[in-house]
């Protein structure tokens, strides 16, 4: 995943997974000088919410003594995900803020100078995101979201997740012993109905039959392997719009963006 002179750009949103990951690559990082770090936190516009996130992103970074940058929906898109959540729109608020989300991490990342992205996915949310994509025939996306995604034409930073196989107690455990500081309270825009029910539905077969989180990872790997990234990634085109890769001739956000201004 990592090189001993890459400039890594950490997607932090101030719980306890990305303030994890930022502490482990800082430490890895300091054994390597010609590495960096820089960490990255996106303001989506979500009142009472991303307020308390942000502080303690930035808190943790002044303590580290890591390069914080922070972009916000607003600037960058005009709109936030409160005033999206309004909108009477075909899909849930989450599923616009994550792709936006994305976005955003990726145009704050190229300002930095960042040769990779890091994401602080763990072993649950990896697992979660594999029956998701099957429940909802979208298997080929799988190949799209695996631990290390790379664009063999060089066009888009590659996109790491350091934590894939690491169950989210595990993650819990470290940043309670580490003594950090991270948001406990959920967005009020809530989650994907869908995500919780097989959250609950995984949890549950992990008490009776140890091991299938990791089972379930292990198997997305061999699918991965069959398909292959890269004959997925060569038929990416650029976007009409933002140049950013899309299998169509708009990217998803920005067809979700002309959905909204709409
Ligand atoms: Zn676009």
């Amino acid at each position: 995943m990592l090189q001993y002179n890459d400039h890594i750009a950490i997607a932090l949103s101030g719980g306890k997974d990305s303030l994890t990951l930022l502490h482990l690559l800082v430490k890895l990082e300091e054994r390597f000088p010609r590495s960096d770090v820089t960490a990255i936190s996106v303001d989506e516009g979500i009142d009472g919410y991303r307020d308390e996130a942000l502080q303690l992103a930035k808190t943790a970074c002044t303590t580290l003594g890591v390069k914080h940058l922070v972009v916000s929906y607003r600037e960058l898109f005009g709109t936030t995900t409160d005033e999206i959540a309004q909108l009477s729109l075909g899909q849930t608020p989450c599923a616009y803020c994550g792709v936006l989300r994305r976005k955003a991490i990726n145009k704050a990342a190229v300002l930095t100078g960042a040769t990779k992205i890091a994401t602080a996915h763990n072993l649950d949310d990896e697992v979660q995101t594999v029956l998701l994509n099957m429940l909802h025939g979208d298997p080929l996306r799988i190949a799209r979201s695996g631990p290390v995604l790379t664009d063999p034409r060089g066009k888009f930073l590659p996109r790491i997740k350091p934590l894939c196989d690491i169950p989210e107690k595990e993650i819990v455990l470290y940043a309670y012993l580490t003594g950090l500081q991270f948001q406990t309270v959920e967005c009020p825009h809530g989650h994907e109905a869908l995500r919780n029910d097989i959250r609950s539905f995984l949890n549950q077969m992990e008490v009776k039959h140890p091991g299938t989180k990791f089972t379930l990872l292990r198997s997305a790997e061999k699918l991965r392997h069959q398909i292959g990234e890269s004959i997925l990634l060569s038929e990416l085109r650029e976007c009409k719009k933002c140049g950013d890769p899309t299998p169509h001739d708009l990217c998803e956000a920005c067809i979700m963006l002309e959905a909204i201004v709409a």
